[in-house]
């Protein structure tokens, strides 16, 4: 297959940049399960934007600095901030049914760490809501091709231009597509592309307890980093405060999120004696930023010895959280808690990565034609922490930016006719070949591997860290990581042991960037250093591969 753009990832980033790609070719959108199954159609809150009269920018970017504890992009932060309005009424254009207010106004939530009311919401169900009218749109446009169940395997770069060909490729850092496997066939495809997009998102199922589905195995910073791609600041994993305690979790479990929102309306953290205790932390209380929370539930979970706290939602009033909160409230009912009632069982999980591919300001990552966007880049607007509901708004300026860098090129371009072209790259880069390789039995091996990544992970590298625990992490990592290797080198593809190779790449790479850091900052917590380090701190903290031709 050839292709003028190759979208990796169906979710808010991909879909809302495919359409707008549209525009200069042809674009497809790959995706490795069904279209709709993606971080985004999970998202509860909503995105933030300053749209109230009592609101400003400059408020926004102070809130969103401060979350980020002195390492946000102040460029980037700005950008958002200040695209965020023009972004939201796109969306309602394009069809998305925010919630609005008796007056016809869009009703605006308030969030942890935000000064004003600023979330754009559409009831609880947010991300559902712009995934299905994204979906539907590109379903509509003749330019858009969507292949579900198509995983990236391996981006195409230099190394998979055949050896008698490689002399007429001068740049030796550049992307050209990718290797897909069609999950439905098992056949292993090239998509040669003229530019190709990461929008792959997240990496929360590289921890046993995660707000994020199945699909977030951390791929694309995988890819990224296979390729030869700098990945900065991957150490800043947040972790939500209030995920639905689940006793019994397996390799690939989601975990019901109660959103921030519902802390927003009122209701409070308290321990299992029914006692507030987030006084104790934070003059903010429940409402202080997620860093803050997380570990402070973190540290009265380790004091008692107990699984979970509570949230009391019930101060905020039977009738306003069925009409605000129905699918939270429904979900939480399905389990046998009615939230109108009783408080509800609490623990903190893993749900966002600030860290990711690094991208200038208009997506571009260090390899040419390569670009991230979405969960998977580190723009640099959340910093070492992310304020709640700037990632959807994030995914969408940062697209709008990379098809805006698109845009530029192509009109110069095409004064100066010097298109790639994809039929001669098609014929130069090797097809796929599983010569050697068998078809291994051994999946109860990926299942118990993929739990051991999981618990290495949240015993060692979660919310609070250490030098010693991190290097106890690593040993075991690496180990794991040369015979996933070992394995993946005599056995012929399939998506559970492409899930397992990155997900082990992915982890290797959080616990590097987090030996890097010695310091406290944001969401990464040391006991053995931890102070803020003013004086002597990284800005960003880069890990990438060595490529060698
Ligand atoms: C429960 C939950 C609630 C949230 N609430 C909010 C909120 O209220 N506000 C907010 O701003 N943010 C929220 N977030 C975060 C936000 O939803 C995500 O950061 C955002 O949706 C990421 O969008 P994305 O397009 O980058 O990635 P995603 O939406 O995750 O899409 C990634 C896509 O890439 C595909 N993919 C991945 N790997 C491969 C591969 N190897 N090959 C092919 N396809 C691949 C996936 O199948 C998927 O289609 C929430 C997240 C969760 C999990």
């Amino acid at each position: 297959m050839k292709t003028d753009f190759l979208i990796i990832g169906s979710g808010i980033a991909g879909l809302s940049l495919g359409l707008r790609l549209s525009e200069f070719g042809k674009v497809i959108i790959i995706t490795k399960k069904k279209k709709a199954e993606s971080n985004t159609n999970y998202a509860q809150g909503g995105i933030a934007s300053v749209l109230d009269k009592e609101d400003n920018f400059d408020l926004h970017i102070k809130d969103t600095i401060e979350c980020g504890a002195g390492l946000c992009n102040i460029k980037a932060v700005e950008t958002i901030v200040k695209e965020g309005p023009s972004s939201i009424y796109e969306l309602l254009a394009l069809g998305v049914k925010f919630t609005k207010d008796e007056h016809g106004n869009l009703k605006l939530g308030r969030e942890g760490g935000h000064s004003k009311n600023r979330i754009v919401h559409a009831r609880d169900l947010t991300g559902k809501e712009i995934e299905r009218v994204l979906l539907h749109k590109v379903s509509k446009n003749p330019k858009i091709t969507v292949l579900e169940y198509h995983f990236a395997i391996e981006l195409l770069t230099i190394r998979n231009i055949k050896p008698e060909y490689r002399k007429y490729f001068k740049d030796k850092h550049i992307c050209y597509g990718a290797y897909t496997l069609n999950a439905k066939t098992g056949k292993v495809e090239k998509i040669i592309a003229g530019k190709t997009i990461l929008a792959t998102g997240g990496l929360g199922q590289v921890y046993l307890h995660t707000t994020n589905p199945a699909i977030a195995t951390g791929d694309g910073f995988a890819l990224g980093y296979r390729a030869g791609c700098e990945l900065a600041n991957m150490e800043f994993v947040q972790f939500h405060p209030t995920s639905l305690y689940q006793k019994d979790v397996d390799e690939e479990t989601q975990v019901f999120l109660i959103s921030e929102a519902v802390r927003g309306a009122g209701a409070i953290l308290k321990d299992k004696k029914g006692k507030e205790f987030m006084h104790k932390y934070d003059k903010r209380k429940s409402l202080a930023p997620r860093d803050i929370v997380a570990r402070a539930i973190d540290c009265e979970l380790k004091k008692t010895g107990e699984n979970f706290v509570y949230l009391d939602a019930t101060v905020i009033g039977a009738e306003r959280i069925k009409k605000e909160f129905p699918n939270i409230y429904q979900q939480c009912l399905n389990r046998g808690i009615d939230i109108t009632k009783s408080m509800i069982p609490v623990v903190p999980a893993a749900h966002y990565s600030c860290g990711g591919l690094k991208v200038n300001i208009e997506g571009k990552t260090n390899i040419k034609n390569l670009y991230a966007c979405g969960e998977v880049a580190m723009t640099g607007v959340h910093g070492a922490n992310r304020l709640a509901s700037n990632s959807l708004l994030e995914a969408v300026v940062f697209s709008k930016k990379i098809f805006e860098s698109i845009k530029q090129e192509h009109s110069k371009n095409n004064k100066k006719n010097n298109k790639l072209n994809l039929d001669k790259i098609e014929k130069c880069i090797f097809n796929w070949s599983d010569k050697g390789t068998v078809n291994a039995e051994e999946w109860i091996l990926i299942k118990h591997n993929k739990l051991e990544i999981k618990e290495i992970m949240s015993d060692y590298v979660g919310i609070v860290r250490s030098t010693y625990r991190l290097k106890r992490a690593l040993r075991r990592i690496k180990m794991m990581k040369d015979e996933i290797k070992e394995f993946y080198d005599r056995t012929k593809v399939n998506v559970p042991l492409l899930e397992l190779r990155n997900l082990v790449t992915v982890a290797y790479i959080i616990i590097k960037s987090a030996m890097k850091r010695k310091e406290s900052r944001g969401l990464h917590y040391m006991l053995d250093y931890p102070e803020r380090d003013d004086k002597n701190f990284k800005k960003d903290t880069i890990i990438y591969k060595r490529i060698k031709i």
